[in-house]
């Protein structure tokens, strides 16, 4: 196969923001629907994975070679991170949004039911999951200015970092000035979705709320790392638009990161859709052949990135991508606040179309003896319900090593 031409030879040297627009994207997904499996094989043979290579390993034409491309995946994986998966856990702290996103059992139109937890509240749910074993959480908030205040979330950050070692955040993209007090409170991890590189699609996802800002959103991972967080996570989410198409935009965007941000450990999440309030369906089938596949070209392009995937996905699949390319897991996941607790069931409410609705005796949330017996609303369904420990367990069933907690801040002078 001859070199790709130099349109296609994507090189970036500034804010992906300034790139995104220039990327030809097109000719790269005509590279990927098109290729043949000899120019996979060639792929395969070299040393560094471009982003056209990257386009040729998740072609169709690519499944047929599927095993020679996990191999290759599975030693570049162990070669630099050793047989080693991390394990952390999401905390969600609200489910209140302002945001519309269709696909979402927290958008604000969705009759469900709500809570914020207070700090205390927040401080119960991180203890249950230390317990556990969790020495890295994942913070998870709806974007509600009123609720998930800048205030709020400073001090819940400040209070779990004097308890857990390693916090990150998956909040409503904020400036740098605003994230700088978050990291100076000792958060050291920042994970925003992009949901879609497709703009049109995103558009018609985003109808209302600050997320339609489809820029400041694709910008945020660089504000972040300009504040000084040092774990940025990317993803799209898949199910909404051409897989493909972006998963070639989170390639780039990776390649760009890696280039700007250079400092920060880079991850990459590989979540699908899942049914959630609202029922939203797919837009778009992402099959488990299609996500081993993009795990490993990913791996084959970035071998030094870390790869993440939830509870999203089913036992088996995971259990079987651990030694492909994963180098992060969530275990044990719930995704309603207070759900490892029970934690602020009592300060539930229904919300219908932004406006609260008071929950009324005798409908189905009504418990006697517990009135608010109901739980809280999860954003959505997750398809392994494993206890953490149990995947530990099967972690080190496989020869690997399941790891809570893999770095230690500094002492400085
Ligand atoms: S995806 Fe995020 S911003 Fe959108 S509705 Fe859900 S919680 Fe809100």
């Amino acid at each position: 196969m001859l070199d790709p031409p130099p349109f296609l030879t994507y090189s970036p040297t500034m804010s992906f923001v300034v790139e995104f627009d220039s990327l030809p994207v097109g000719l790269l997904l005509n590279r990927s629907r098109t290729a043949g499996v000899a120019a996979v094989r060639e792929c395969l043979g070299k040393a560094r994975i471009g982003l056209s290579d990257f386009a040729v390993l998740i072609s169709p034409a690519a499944r047929e070679v599927l095993e020679p491309i996990c191999r290759r995946s599975q030693a570049l994986t162990q070669q630099r991170f050793g047989k080693v998966m991390r394990l952390f856990a999401p905390l969600y702290l609200s489910n209140e949004c302002v945001n519309n996103c269709r696909y979402c059992g927290f958008s604000r139109d969705n009759a469900i039911l709500r809570v914020t937890l207070s700090v205390e509240e927040v401080l119960a749910e991180a203890r249950a999951l230390l317990a556990q074993g969790f020495r890295s959480i994942l913070l998870v908030a709806g974007e509600h200015p009123k609720f998930v205040s800048h205030a709020y979330v400073v001090e819940c950050v400040r209070r779990l970092h004097e308890e857990v070692p390693s916090i990150s955040l998956e909040i409503g993209p904020l400036g740098t000035d605003a994230y700088r007090p978050i990291v100076l409170a000792g958060a050291d991890g920042l994970v925003v979705y992009q949901e879609t590189y497709d703009r049109e699609v995103y558009a018609a996802m985003h109808n209302s709320g600050p997320k339609r800002d489809f820029l400041w959103r694709l910008e945020t991972p660089e504000r972040a790392y300009a504040a000084g967080f040092r774990r940025i996570g990317i993803a799209p989410l898949y199910g909404l638009a051409d897989w493909r198409r972006d998963a070639i935009c989170a390639a780039a965007h990776a390649a760009c990161l890696l280039r700007t941000c250079w400092k920060a450990q880079l991850t990459i999440s590989l979540p699908r859709l899942r049914p959630c309030a609202g029922e939203f369906q797919p837009r778009v089938q992402m099959s488990d052949r299609d996500l081993v596949q993009l795990v490993c070209a990913f791996r084959l392009m970035f071998p030094d990135v870390g790869l993440v995937l939830s509870t999203r996905e089913s036992p088996r699949l995971r259990d079987g991508l651990i030694p492909l390319g994963i180098t992060l897991m969530s275990a044990g996941s719930h995704t309603e606040p207070g759900g490892y607790t029970g934690a602020g069931r009592e300060k539930l409410h229904r919300t219908e179309r932004g406006r609260i609705v008071e929950l009324a005796p005798g409908t189905s949330e009504w418990a006697p003896g517990n009135p608010r017996g109901a739980t809280a609303t999860g954003q959505f369904a997750i398809a392994d319900e494993r206890p953490a420990q149990e995947v530990a367990d099967l972690i080190r069933r496989l020869g690997y090593e399941p790891v809570w907690k893999d770095w230690d801040t500094a002492l400085s002078a």
